[in-house]
């Protein structure tokens, strides 16, 4: 998920095409774009908890600050995989760096409505109505389960995630309107050179 403190940011020709490596050697991925087929398919379960899954989950947390997200589904850089990386502090407060693996949405309360973005479709924001108060069930990096209750944009963060490993986009959360409206400013990013694909029928 975008980061929504942050102003609207221009789309910069090959701006998340790029592989770059930090000093720290985490792999930076690029972003995948809507239209990438990938997002839109419900991604595997996870079953092996390794070295190599750890090592990934610290290179998505690298990638999603390095697109000054606060959440990032790994179909996002390319993984059918159901892993989500969530940190609505930006750095700033570790307990709220979360590692989502398998994740069930097990309760939701009240609601909120407010503008919502995400990395795969940088430029856009929409107002979206979700619940306010979200508990999540998952496993971490090493297999185990818990339960954890965000609430605002936490809450938010969540459920765009965990839609996003049902190969679901915030964009199916607005009006057919608003949407088509993106889909055609998609198209003519697209013909512009500017964006990748054209956008799904
Ligand atoms: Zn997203």
């Amino acid at each position: 998920m975008a980061d929504t403190a942050q102003p609207r940011r221009k789309l910069k020709r090959g701006g998340y095409n790029s592989t770059v490596e930090t000093k720290t050697k985490a792999k930076i991925y690029p972003i995948v774009l809507y239209g990438d087929p990938v997002l839109e398919k419900p991604a595997e379960t996870v079953t092996v908890f390794d070295e190599e899954l750890r090592t990934l989950l610290d290179d998505m947390f690298e990638s999603m600050y390095s697109a000054h997200g606060v959440g990032l589904a790994a179909p996002q850089i390319g993984i059918a995989k159901r892993i989500a990386v969530v940190d609505c502090s930006f750095k700033e407060r570790p307990e709220e760096r979360m590692v989502l693996i398998n994740p069930v949405i097990v309760k939701q309360e009240g609601k909120q409505t407010s503008g919502e973005g995400c990395l795969s479709l940088p430029v856009f924001r929409e107002n979206v109505t979700r619940a306010n108060r979200v508990t999540v069930r998952a496993q971490d990096g090493y297999g185990k389960e818990f339960e954890t209750t965000g609430e605002g944009l936490t809450a938010r963060a969540f459920l765009h995630e965990t839609d996003h490993l049902h190969g679901k986009l915030f964009i199916s959360h607005v009006s057919a309107l608003k949407r088509d409206i993106i889909r055609r400013k998609i198209k003519k990013l697209a013909k512009a050179g500017e964006w990748k694909y054209e956008p799904p029928e």
